[in-house]
């Protein structure tokens, strides 16, 4: 059951130093700093995203702004992965097909079926799927949605792909060890050759 949860700012006394803040949070510019010099907000306190790996990525990007004197670091530098621990895992980041559709227009949908991975069939995981959305051409990620046993786990190779913009397409070119779960993203990387590169060669060539 998910019951959601909001910031809980009422035994901070931050009128006391006239600290602003709404319903949803401590008020933050994108580097962390509240509109009082020299204090600074991070985590839950300053509403959406609630998550241990938002509250520490912010943590890290203020102590980065304080150690470093010529440069401020922002807290929202990349997209922010989600995973709900059901089982099976469900796991996205950035756009769902839907957004990316909305956002852009024409957009790629790559999708494996957990059913097609030998390591799912040998445990008896089968159920899943990897959607990767993406530019039709250039492959650069928009988002993704994988639903399966380990899908967290395997998130993070899109998160990583995304944050140093790889291109779905290059995902292809990586080996993926054999037998494991990670071949449903090498799969779904393939699939800019079979349906966004092969039609095109058949429409000039044939
Ligand atoms: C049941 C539950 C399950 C969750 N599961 C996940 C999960 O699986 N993955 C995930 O990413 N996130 C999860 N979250 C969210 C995650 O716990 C929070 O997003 C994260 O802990 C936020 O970190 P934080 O440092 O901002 O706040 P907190 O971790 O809440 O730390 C705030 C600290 O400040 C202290 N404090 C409060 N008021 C004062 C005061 N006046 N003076 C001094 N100290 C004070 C508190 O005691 C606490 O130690 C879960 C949350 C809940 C409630």
């Amino acid at each position: 059951m998910a019951v959601g949860h909001q910031p809980n700012l009422k035994t901070l006394n931050l009128d006391a130093v006239g600290v602003r803040y709404t319903n949803e949070g401590i008020l933050v510019d994108s580097y962390g700093r509240t509109n009082i010099p020299n204090i600074w907000a991070i985590g839950d306190c300053i509403g959406h995203p609630f998550y241990i790996h938002s509250a520490e990525h912010q943590a890290r990007a203020v102590l980065s702004s304080f150690l470093n004197p010529f440069f401020k670091y922002k807290l929202d530098n990349q997209s922010m992965p989600r995973i709900t621990f059901t089982d099976p895992e469900v796991a996205s980041i950035e756009l769902s097909e839907n957004d990316a559709k909305d956002k852009y227009g024409t957009v790629a949908t790559y999708v494996v079926l957990f059913s097609s991975i030998y390591r799912a069939i040998t445990t008896v995981r089968t159920d899943g799927f990897a959607k990767i959305m993406a530019r039709k051409w250039s492959c650069h990620i928009f988002g993704a949605t994988l639903v399966g046993e380990g899908a967290g786990e395997l998130l993070s190779e899109i998160s990583t792909a995304m944050y140093i913009k790889i291109p779905l397409r290059k995902l292809a070119n990586f080996i993926h060890h054999y037998p494991s779960y990670s071949l449903v993203i090498r799969h779904a990387a393939d699939l800019w050759i079979k349906q966004t590169i092969l039609p095109l060669y058949k429409k000039i060539f044939k």
